[in-house]
């Protein structure tokens, strides 16, 4: 017999989910275990929002989600959608992805699951593999409690915390309100243990518990209060932001690979503008790179805060940029300062061969710092490389068409792109590089495919 959870789910769907009107209540199946699922409103300070008074639909959660849902649920356990994908379902947005959270232990999702896999040393997850998607389910965890060894040294920062919970543990070991509501598929109501709701009218991130703590514990939360409140255009409430202001220096506690990702994921999905503007204002982003903060601060690039701008209308159009441009454009103020500096120390125009030199082991300490991979920081130097090479514009026709067919011509055009789209400097050499590049590719396009040539035998 075939596994349903292996086959496509359009081969084998579960049938509660395509009967059930999206309104109509949930009858707990027959092999659900009576007083497993515990009320939810026996745990103290839950708020329920009855299914008439938000506005979630199952039809905008996936059917495999469902499916997940409902098997956890009717096999009598807990089985929530958590984290973001509440947050984005309550505003009407499209959630990156739909995580469930549940009181059954990793071995008992395992077991209910054939196409599941337990992964993760510390955390351990479940990952219930189908066709076209991966739906993670996690047991409530809570937050670990520290020894007293570690209040006194008053060391905050999280180094374990696969310890399972109670729903209302597991609501609170997360980061913002809004990031910590429930929707439980047994009634389809909203579980708030935290005020999210009332962050969610008021468009507040707030801090769940004492905010000097719990950027202790994990300072990347401050980079996350900024991401959120730039992506859904929310203000960070009073204290949580004067806990920013207070701890910033304590995001070098942090994992400089985990930060990196962050930056990338503040610069990469159209909410970059926003989110570096409050880098800027919190001086978040200076003990992480003070030259990029020195040459952003103030009113020093205005260049730069139009091309975020720009970049973010590029994305938002859905147009893929790569980490490579995306990390130059953090870089641009700082090189472009540095180089203008230079020229000024030399007292002469510099030659590109010496450009190129100078941008290299000026941008090789930060990309070190950032823990970027060796991949990554190459790609970046040869787009920054390849942008002072257009802005030269080689002479003569044959370096110019070599030039297009390098690899790093692509993004050294986008980059020039946002450059010229946000400045009136380089306007008129982006017009020409990207006409040249067009009509080189159309004429390459024309050419017959290359024949092969034939080997005469010998003998
Ligand atoms: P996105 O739409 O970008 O995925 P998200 O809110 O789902 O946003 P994730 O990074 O996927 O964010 O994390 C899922 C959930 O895990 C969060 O909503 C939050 O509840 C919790 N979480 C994530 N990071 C932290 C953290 N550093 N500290 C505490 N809780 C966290
Ligand atoms: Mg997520």
């Amino acid at each position: 017999m075939s596994d349903p959870d292996t086959t496509p789910p359009e081969l084998s769907p579960l049938p509660e989910p395509a009967a059930r009107p999206d309104d109509e209540p949930i009858v707990v199946a027959a092999e659900a275990q009576p007083g497993e699922t515990q009320p939810v409103a026996a745990e103290a300070d839950a708020q329920v929002i009855d299914r008439s008074e938000h506005t979630i639909s199952r039809r905008r959660i996936p059917e495999n989600v469902l499916k997940v849902l409902y098997r956890l649920h009717r096999s009598g356990y807990r089985a929530y959608l958590c984290g973001g994908s509440v947050r984005d379902l309550l505003t009407n947005r499209t959630p990156k992805d739909f995580d469930v959270a549940t009181d059954a232990h990793p071995a008992e999702i395992r077991r209910l699951f054939r196409n599941s896999r337990i992964i993760g040393r510390r955390f351990r997850l479940v990952h219930i593999i189908f066709q076209d998607m991966i739906v993670e389910v996690a047991t409530f965890r809570r937050e670990p409690e520290r020894s007293a060894a570690d209040e006194e040294a008053e060391d905050f920062l999280i180094t374990d915390d696969n310890t399972f919970g109670s729903p209302l543990q597991d609501a609170r070991r997360r980061d913002f309100t809004i990031n910590a509501l429930f929707y439980n598929i047994a009634d389809f109501s909203v579980i708030d243990y935290v005020g999210g709701l009332a962050d969610m009218e008021t468009k507040h991130i707030r801090v769940i518990g004492d905010p000097d703590v719990r950027f202790r514990e994990d300072p990347v939360r401050m980079m996350r209060a900024i991401e959120f409140a730039s992506r859904l255009q929310f203000t960070i409430e009073t204290e949580t932001y004067a806990a920013i202001l207070r701890h910033r220096n304590e995001i070098l506690k942090a994992s400089p690979p985990r930060v990196s990702e962050e930056i990338l994921e503040l610069l990469r999905r159209g909410w970059a503008r926003g989110a570096f503007r409050l880098m800027v204002d919190s001086a978040l982003l200076e003990p992480l790179i003070p030259e990029i903060y020195r040459s952003i601060s103030g009113d020093k690039a205005p260049y730069f805060w139009k091309m975020l701008e720009v970049l973010d209308r590029t994305v938002q159009a859905g147009r893929k940029i790569s980490d490579a441009v995306l990390l130059s454009v953090l870089l641009l103020p700082w090189v472009v300062t540095e180089l203008e500096a230079e020229e000024n120390r030399r007292d002469v125009k510099m030659r590109i061969s010496d450009v190129i030199i100078f941008i290299r082991d000026l941008i090789q300490p930060i990309c070190a710092r950032m823990a970027l991979a060796a991949g990554t920081r190459h790609q970046i130097e040869q787009a920054l490389e390849t942008l002072w090479r257009l802005l030269e514009a080689p002479s003569d026709k044959r370096s110019q068409i070599r030039f297009v067919y390098r690899e790093p011509f692509n993004d050294a055009l986008a980059l020039l792109e946002l450059f010229a789209l946000s400045s009136p400097r380089f306007v008129e050499q982006y017009r020409q590089w990207q006409q040249f590049a067009q009509r080189v590719r159309r004429a390459d396009e024309s050419l017959p495919p290359p024949t092969r040539k034939r080997r005469r035998r010998k003998g």
